[in-house]
C-alpha cells in the first residue's frame, strides 16, 4: 500500500502515520524529517538546501522530487509507504506520479481550535527533542523530561496567532493538492470533533476504511 497523509501542524498526522507504520508494516517517509537531516550534513547538497532555508526561500520542486527518488530507492521490494510532508506542489504530485502509484490518501481534519489547544500547550525537551502536552501528555514532573531529565520549553511559533497563520498556510498550499488527488485516488478522512478522541480511535477506524479498498 502507498499513501500519503494529509493534515495540519498539530493534526496528530505524525502520530498516526507511525502507528499505521506498525500496524501495516510499511515505511514512513517523512520529508520534514528527512530535511532536518539533510541541513546538518556538510554535503553540496546539504549546502544547497541552507541556501534556500538561509533565504527564507521554500526548497526547490527538482531538489524535493530528487531527494524523494533517493529516499524510494531505500525501500526494499513489495514494501509500501506512507508519505509526510510530501507533495506541497503540483508539480512535486505530477513528479510523483511518474515514480509510484498511490492507492490511498489519508486526509485528517481537525478543528482549528484543537489544533490551537494542542499546539499551545506542547512542551519539548530541550535536550532530547521527547514532546510533551501540559493538558495530555504531563511529564511526571513539571517541566523536566521523563526520558532524559533536559529542560522543556514552548516553541515560540506554538502561539495562537502563529499557529493560525500555519494553518492557513497550510490550508492554501494543500487545497489545490487534494483537488488534484480527488479525480482518480480514494480518501479515507479521519475527522476529530473533540479533544478527547484517542489515536487509537482514529488508527482503528483508518484500518477499517483500508479494508474496504483492499489494502489492509
Ligand atoms: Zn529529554
Amino acid at each position: 500500500m502507498n499513501a500519503i497523509i494529509f493534515g495540519a501542524p498539530g493534526s496528530g498526522k505524525g502520530t498516526y502515520a507511525s502507528r499505521l507504520q506498525s500496524r501495516l508494516g510499511v515505511d514512513v517517509i517523512a520529508m520534514g524529517d528527512i530535511f532536518r537531516e539533510i541541513l546538518k550534513e556538510d554535503t553540496p547538497l546539504g549546502r544547497k538546501v541552507k541556501g534556500y532555508v538561509e533565504k527564507g526561500l521554500l526548497v526547490s520542486d527538482d531538489i524535493v522530487i530528487n531527494v524523494l527518488k533517493e529516499r524510494l530507492k531505500k525501500i526494499s521490494n513489495g514494501k509500501g509507504f506512507i508519505l509526510d510532508g510530501y507533495p506541497r506542489t503540483i508539480k512535486q504530485a505530477k513528479a510523483l506520479e511518474e515514480i509510484a502509484k498511490i492507492d490511498v490518501i489519508l486526509l485528517q481534519m481537525v478543528p482549528d481550535w484543537i489544533i490551537i489547544e494542542r499546539l499551545s500547550s506542547r512542551r519539548i525537551c530541550r535536550n532530547c527533542g521527547a514532546v510533551y502536552n501540559i493538558r495530555y501528555l504531563k511529564p511526571k514532573v513539571d517541566g523536566v523530561c521523563d526520558k532524559c531529565g533536559g529542560p522543556l520549553y514552548q516553541r515560540s511559533d506554538d502561539n495562537p496567532e502563529v499557529i493560525k497563520k500555519r494553518i492557513q498556510v497550510y490550508q492554501e498550499q494543500t487545497s489545490p493538492i487534494l483537488q488534484h488527488y480527488k479525480k482518480n485516488v480514494p480518501f479515507i478522512v479521519s475527522s476529530i470533533t473533540d479533544l478527547e478522541t484517542k489515536p487509537e480511535t482514529v488508527i482503528e477506524e483508518i484500518m477499517k476504511e483500508l479494508k474496504k479498498l483492499k489494502l489492509a
